[in-house]
């Protein structure tokens, strides 16, 4: 690795590695370090793989602009390079009246949003569209599907590679010092060697560790609002079959916090069925699944889909959602921003980037891209 880069981006989830796409190119050099052996090893390999239409986020948040463009954006490159996806629609299901109120506010926060073609649809459509699911209302969402997120993120690691960036992997960066003209990033190798080299822009993409690397900086994560709470979501898998009973991923009306879109169903690009993800707050990474959670799952999920009988769950996988909302708090948006007034010019930080992040993940290249534009 040469000892002076121009663009260094810390982490290889999807996020990084599109935003490494989009900066990659104009004879910069350009470095993205992974601690993992492999990219995408985290955040970006446990999730529910759905393309969201950009309904539940706040108008004018980061989360809202991004996730609409990034869903145009995510369609037309799975267009053209052939990355797996199907535009299956999503149906988010009232089971009460006091629901399907809350429907017609999401179709309306939604439609700000730009979100296309939302449709509140009585319980006769809703049965015609899905014979086998139970509701009194339902908003369709025609725009959401689902991708194979692996294949995205070969698909931004070869066009960063394509432009002269270099993943490389088993890098833990370890120490980040301000310096004039950059900064000099600390690295371990393997666990044991360590080297350090200068990088004139330094893109923080660190997922679940994008606080502890903020801290590194030299950021007052607690001060400055940037502490993450790890919140994990269980997944189980549906068997007996029950994959054929419905076409479309369905949700319920999310609690009014958004902590999580409540316990849905996705299907895969395989056609397998799972129930999740639940919401917990945990202090730690650890991605088991807690089988005791099973009665929770059946519970919810039974409400719409009657169908669902409990032998049928398995416990399948977890991930945790780097979240800047803490327990009982109101809804954080995504920061994406450059250090410039905490005296750190040229330090980008990527922090809380949970759900829609991976829809919004070519989005979110862009914009960085932008910034890093404003600074080269
Ligand atoms: C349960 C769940 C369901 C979700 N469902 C969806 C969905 O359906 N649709 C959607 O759009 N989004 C969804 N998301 C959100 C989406 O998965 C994430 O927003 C996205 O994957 C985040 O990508 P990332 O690259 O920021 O993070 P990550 O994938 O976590 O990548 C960060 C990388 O940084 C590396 N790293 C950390 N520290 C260091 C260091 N010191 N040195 C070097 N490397 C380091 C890590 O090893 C990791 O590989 C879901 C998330 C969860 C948890």
């Amino acid at each position: 690795m040469s000892f002076k880069s121009d663009i260094t981006i810390i982490g290889a989830g999807v996020v990084g590695l599109a935003t490494a796409a989009q900066v990659a190119g104009r004879n910069r050099s350009v470095y993205v370090l992974e601690k993992n052996e492999r990219f995408g090893q985290e955040t970006s390999s446990r999730h529910s793989g759905v393309i969201h239409s950009g309904i539940y986020y706040p108008p004018g948040s980061l989360k809202a602009k991004l996730c609409v463009e990034g869903n145009r954006l995510l369609y037309e490159i799975c267009e053209k390079s052939g990355i797996g996806h199907r535009k299956l629609g999503k149906l988010i299901v009232a089971i009460s009246d006091e629901e399907t109120e809350q429907l017609q506010e999401l179709k309306e926060r939604g439609h700000r949003n730009g979100a296309e073609g939302l449709k509140i649809i009585a319980r006769r459509e809703l049965k015609k569209l899905e014979a086998n699911v139970e509701g009194v209302a339902a908003l369709l969402s025609p725009s959401t599907g689902i991708i194979d997120s692996h294949a995205l993120m070969e698909y931004f690691a070869a066009r960063a590679k394509e432009s002269g960036a270099e993943i490389a992997c088993r890098k833990k960066v370890v120490g980040i010092e301000k310096v004039s003209h950059g900064y000099k990033v600390t690295v371990e190798e393997d666990e044991k060697d360590k080297f350090s080299f200068t990088t004139r822009i330094l893109v923080n993409c660190a997922g679940l560790q994008c606080d502890e690397i903020a801290e590194l900086a030299g950021i007052n994560t607690v001060k400055e609002g940037y502490k993450l709470h790890y919140s994990k979501g269980e997944y189980f898998s549906v068997g007996g079959g029950k994959n054929r009973l419905v076409k479309r991923l369905i949700y319920p009306v999310p609690e009014t916090k958004f902590t999580g879109l409540g316990v849905h169903v996705t299907l895969d690009l395989e056609g397998r069925m799972r129930l999740g993800p639940n919401a917990e707050y945990v202090d730690s990474i650890d991605y088991s699944v807690d089988s005791r959670h099973k009665d929770e799952f059946y519970q919810s999920a039974r409400r719409m889909l009657p169908f669902i009988e409990y032998e049928d769950l398995e416990p399948e996988m977890a991930g945790i959602r780097p979240k800047l909302q803490g327990p009982g708090e109101d809804v954080r948006d995504f920061v994406i921003r450059d250090e410039t007034d905490k005296g750190l010019p040229g330090f980008i930080n990527l922090i809380g980037i949970e759900s829609p992040g991976l829809t919004s993940s070519p989005a979110i290249g862009r914009y960085v891209a932008a910034i890093v534009k404003a600074i080269l």
